[in-house]
C-alpha cells in the first residue's frame, strides 16, 4: 500500500434536494480522487438546522480519509466536489443557510493552520453536536490538537446532543471501517 500522507476528517452535510443521493455522490467523488483514500464513514444522522429559519433538516456524517494532498489542495478538492454536486455559492451564499452539500475539513493530522481561506482544526467543530456525534463513532480517541481533549470527552460535554438523530444509511453510503489501516494507532473505529 502507498505510504505517507495524512489522516484527515471531513464533515459532510446536506439539507437541500435529494440529500441521500447527494451523500452517495459525495462518496463517489471522494473515491475518484487518486490522492484520497477513504478509510471510514460514520453512520448518518439527521439534525435540525441552526442558523436562518425555514430550512429543512440536515443529514450529517463524518468521513476519515488518507490524503496525499496538502491542506489547501484538499480544501480546493472539497470545494470542487461541492460545485460538482450542485452547490451554488452565489445562490446558497447565506452563512449557515441551506445548502446542497457542505464539506468541511475538520482535522488534518495534528496540524493547526490559520490562513484567511483555511482554519484547521475547524473553529466550530468542538461545539457542534452534528459534527461530534458522527465523529465519535469513528474516532472517539482522536485528541483535538488545540484543546487537548478527546472527541469522546468533547461529545459528552456537549449539550443538545439529542437534536442529532440516527438516520438510515443512504444507498451508496459505506458502513463503518473500509480499510486495513483500521486498527493502526492513529485510527480506530
Ligand atoms: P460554512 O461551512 O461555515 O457554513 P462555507 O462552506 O460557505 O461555510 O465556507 C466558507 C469558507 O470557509 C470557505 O470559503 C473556506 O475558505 C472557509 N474555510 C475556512 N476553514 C475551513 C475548513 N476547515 N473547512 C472548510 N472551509 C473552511
Ligand atoms: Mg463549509
Amino acid at each position: 500500500m502507498r505510504s505517507g500522507g495524512e489522516i484527515v476528517y471531513v464533515a459532510v452535510g446536506a439539507n437541500l434536494g435529494d440529500r441521500e443521493a447527494t451523500f452517495g455522490r459525495a462518496i463517489d467523488a471522494l473515491e475518484r480522487s487518486a490522492q484520497i483514500l477513504l478509510l471510514a464513514a460514520s453512520p448518518v444522522f439527521e439534525t435540525d438546522p441552526v442558523g436562518p429559519p425555514d430550512q429543512g433538516a440536515y443529514l450529517n456524517a463524518v468521513v476519515a480519509l488518507r490524503t496525499w494532498l496538502s491542506p489547501h489542495e484538499l480544501l480546493a478538492q472539497l470545494q470542487a466536489i461541492e460545485a460538482e454536486l450542485g452547490r451554488d455559492r452565489g445562490r446558497e451564499a447565506l452563512r449557515w443557510g441551506p445548502r446542497t452539500i457542505d464539506l468541511d475539513l475538520l482535522f488534518y493530522g495534528e496540524r493547526c493552520i490559520e490562513t484567511p481561506e483555511l482554519v484547521v482544526p475547524h473553529p466550530r467543530a468542538h461545539e457542534r453536536a452534528f459534527v461530534l456525534r458522527p465523529l465519535a463513532e469513528i474516532a472517539p480517541r482522536y485528541v483535538h490538537p488545540r484543546l487537548g481533549r478527546t472527541i469522546r470527552e468533547l461529545v459528552l460535554a456537549l449539550a443538545g446532543r439529542e437534536g442529532v438523530r440516527p438516520f438510515r444509511s443512504p444507498s451508496g453510503w459505506p458502513g463503518g471501517a473500509l480499510s486495513i489501516e483500521v486498527g493502526s494507532a492513529s485510527f480506530e473505529r
